[in-house]
């Protein structure tokens, strides 16, 4: 560990409100663990009604206050400094990652700051492109009158963004970024396992001058200070992504007052591979849509459909990726399987296995020694498994996968649409034919071909079905940070 990141985690480690680290409102200390080691490397405080309170009138001050006069383009260059700044401090924020993740330092440095980077500098550019329209209308009223229609965008207000542990950096971001490019002021309650890289990040904002209340980060348990920040009357939005369950509980409660609400939930992705696919391919689509990050990605592809006449050929070459991959601490860059995030989730995760081991699934990789100390699981997959059964259905969000052959395409998009699930899909094929009917037949929010998890700032994303309502990134993403407002005057 650097010298660095060990000065950080010894804190204080205080919420962010109000452009200042505070103790108001501060609660029980909560543990935050080495995945790696199982060791306890920082205390973070929970903060409940009141530091919750707090956060909401600083937020609301805000914007109400100077941030609503600033013009966008100086909206721009804060989102363009504050890029620049985790840039800048990007070694440490991603030691920071992988040390309360347990990720690769390689995905901590890539995705979580790299990416956070690119979101920011990209949706900078937005702030000074947001546009309504002008309507020609047909109103007669009074006869022979003139009407001049249009709609303004305004910001939606005071935003709660609630994010999970699997990415913590780039998942706050991907709020903040197009929520401060639309002129609304932020509220970030990080998951409990991982609210280092947020609180570095609070720093970060600091220094680069973004305005006290703008964005305002707060630590704490989802059924406590996320229960709080979801309850309280003065946020306008609630922009949450995790899991379904709690997705569905925020938005049957933000209906009651009508707070706006946006749900990036979770997902049961399949990975279609045809008989026609390139040859060579397992070790990318193990590595990359997989097992990725452990597989704790939301548009993990957690089940294989595979055509029949290669069917054995194909999880054979699969089962021996994933025996190969080595399993170690994320600070070691030749580890290629990290530990899951906590203990609580790797036992989660070892229960679905017991599970379908009892239930009469097949596993035909994964039974090795694991390094000791750490959460870890090895890379598994499943045979000989049916629809009903739950390893099938339901989502793990860990390196588990399950495996069906299918016979053609018709079946495959069938099973591929067979769950509650529809996040995302990927198809493996040289025939482009197939490749447009399943993009078109397939129901998830996000299709790719002959690749698998990968995103960009410019592509919407999001859930069919129970993976979520509403969409992130590029222009769609907007559209949950602003309130459209209809403009008659009438002339004469
Ligand atoms: P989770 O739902 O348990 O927690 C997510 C966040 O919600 C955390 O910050 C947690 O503290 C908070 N929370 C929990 N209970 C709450 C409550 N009652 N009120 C308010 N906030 C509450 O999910 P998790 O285990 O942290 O993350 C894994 C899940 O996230 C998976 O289902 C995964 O698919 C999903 N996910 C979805 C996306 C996406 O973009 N669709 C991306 C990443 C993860």
């Amino acid at each position: 560990m650097s010298e660095e990141a060990a000065r950080f985690l010894n804190g204080p480690h205080r919420a962010f409100i109000k452009g200042a680290f505070t103790d108001e409102g501060a609660g029980e200390a909560i543990a935050v663990h080495d995945p790696a080691t199982g060791r306890v490397i920082a205390e973070v405080p929970e903060y409940g009604a009141a530091g919750v309170e707090a956060a909401v009138v600083a937020a609301r001050a805000a914007l109400e206050g100077p941030w609503s006069r600033m013009r966008p383009a100086d909206r721009e260059k804060l989102l363009l400094d504050l890029a620049t700044a985790i840039e800048a401090d990007g070694a440490l924020l991603a030691e920071l990652e992988t040390l309360e993740n347990g990720k690769s330092i390689g995905i901590a440095r890539g995705l979580g700051v790299g990416g956070s980077v690119e979101w920011l500098r990209y949706f900078a550019g937005w702030a000074t492109k947001i546009e309504g329209s002008s309507y020609d209308t047909s109103i007669a009223v009074p006869p022979g009158s003139h009407h001049f229609s249009a709609t303004i965008k305004e910001p939606v207000g005071v935003v709660a963004a609630i994010v999970p542990w699997n990415f913590p950096l780039l998942m706050g971001i991907w709020k903040i970024a197009p929520a401060l490019a639309c002129g609304c002021t932020v509220i970030l309650k990080p998951a409990e396992e991982t609210p280092l890289t947020a609180l570095r990040l609070a720093e970060i904002a600091a220094r680069v001058g973004l305005p006290e209340g703008v964005l305002n980060i707060i630590t704490g348990r989802g059924s406590v200070t996320g229960a709080a920040l979801t309850a309280h009357p003065g946020v306008d939005k609630i922009t949450f992504t995790g899991s379904t369950e709690v997705g569905q509980m925020i938005g049957r409660k933000a209906l009651d007052t009508m707070t706006r609400f946006t749900l990036e939930l979770g997902g049961k992705s399949p990975m279609i591979i045809c008989a026609d696919a390139d040859q060579g391919q397992e070790p990318l689509m193990a590595g990359l849509g997989m097992f990725f990050n452990q597989g704790q990605v939301c548009t993990s592809a957690s089940r294989l459909l595979i055509e029949k006449s290669v069917y054995d050929r194909t999880l054979e070459a699969l089962a021996g990726v994933a025996d190969s991959m080595t399993l170690g601490s994320g600070l070691d860059p030749k580890a290629q399987i990290n530990p899951l995030v906590s203990a609580r989730h790797r036992n989660r995760v070892n229960g679905f296995i017991e599970r379908a081991e009892a239930a009469g699934a097949r596993r035909i990789c994964g039974a090795r020694t694991l390094p000791e100390g750490g959460y870890f699981v090895a890379p598994t997959i499943f045979d000989g498994v049916s629809s009903e059964m739950e390893i099938v259905q339901e989502e793990v969000f860990g390196p588990v996968v399950a495996a069906m052959p299918f016979t053609d395409l018709d079946e495959a998009i069938r099973l591929a649409n067979d769950s509650r699930y529809g996040l995302a899909a990927s198809i493996w094929t040289r025939d482009l034919n197939k490749a447009f009917h399943a993009s078109r037949a397939l129901k998830a929010g996000t299709v790719w071909v002959n690749s698998h998890n990968t995103v960009d700032a410019n592509a919407p994303f999001g859930g069919y079905k129970q993976s979520g309502i509403g969409r992130e990134h590029g222009r769609a993403a907007l559209d949950a940070y602003l309130e459209s407002k209809t403009v008659i005057i009438r002339y004469s």
